[in-house]
């Protein structure tokens, strides 16, 4: 698993305006430099992705969504379904974000239809897992993380269709990290869940670590058994920090 290609992918969350533009510029001008560790990926609010996609075109970068609605049309006021986000250029779409997860109540079941919306509509689905800190002073860890796995990946799930992302919520945004003998442990059980449902696809498929990476502790997170990249969030808004956490694979 130790040969698998990592990515580095950006979730800019409800932050950029077109006048960020030059930002993501920066970034296609240094990702030929990172081209030979990892894969880039930067999710930005919806009302870029068009635009983002299209200076990307033939670049060493590619752009993906942050959230979609699992229907392919119809009567859902301000949603977005996964084939609009394509049609824009979206190549990856996140699902099952904690923050989507938290702020609209969005149930496993749910986003299991999203990651299939993102099958649907031709992408590769990053679909984020991640216990609470109350779940785990309570030590329900690797229940909650297996829970999450079952009911949120679909049986179809592939090395090439589906991306893990574990995401301690606690270690979002908060500076905080888990030690890279905890995510080791943790990276390690999802693997073992993934290999045992999905045999060799889940041998190959990346599992993300996200929450607080940032290039001071990226190179010894990246460096991680079974940690294949990163969902990175407040530091992919800022080039040279996106492009130091590449660096660091
Ligand atoms: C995220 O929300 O996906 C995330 C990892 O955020 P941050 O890097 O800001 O902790």
């Amino acid at each position: 698993t130790d040969a698998i290609r990592p990515l580095i992918a950006g979730n800019w969350k409800m932050n950029g305006l077109k006048a960020q533009a030059a930002e993501f510029d920066a970034m296609l001008n240094g990702a030929a430099d990172v081209a030979g560790k990892a894969d880039l990926l930067v999710c930005p609010p919806a009302t870029l992705i068009a635009a983002f996609a299209e200076k990307a075109r033939g670049k060493k970068a590619a752009v993906g969504a942050q959230d979609c609605h699992p229907k392919v049309s119809g009567a859902h006021t301000g949603d977005i379904a996964a084939e609009m986000l394509t049609d824009a250029g979206a190549t990856a779409i996140i699902v099952g974000h904690s923050e989507r997860r938290a702020d609209h109540g969005e149930s496993d079941i749910l986003v299991k239809q999203k990651a299939e919306a993102a099958w649907r509509a031709g992408v590769t689905a990053i679909v984020c897992i991640g216990e609470t800190q109350a779940q785990r002073d309570a030590g329900q860890t690797l229940e909650i993380l297996r829970g999450q796995l079952n009911l949120s990946l679909p049986d179809a799930s592939t090395a090439a269709n589906l991306i893990v992302a574990y995401e301690p919520v606690w270690a979002i945004g908060t500076g905080l990290t888990p030690t890279a003998k905890d995510v080791e442990q943790i990276h390690g059980f999802i693997r073992e869940l993934l290999t045992s449902r999905f045999k060799d696809e889940g041998a190959r498929m990346r599992i993300l670590y996200g929450g607080s990476v940032k290039p001071s502790n990226a190179a010894e997170l990246m460096a991680v058994k079974n940690v294949n990249g990163a969902l990175v969030g407040g530091a992919s808004l800022k080039a040279a920090d996106f492009l130091a956490i590449a660096k660091g694979c």
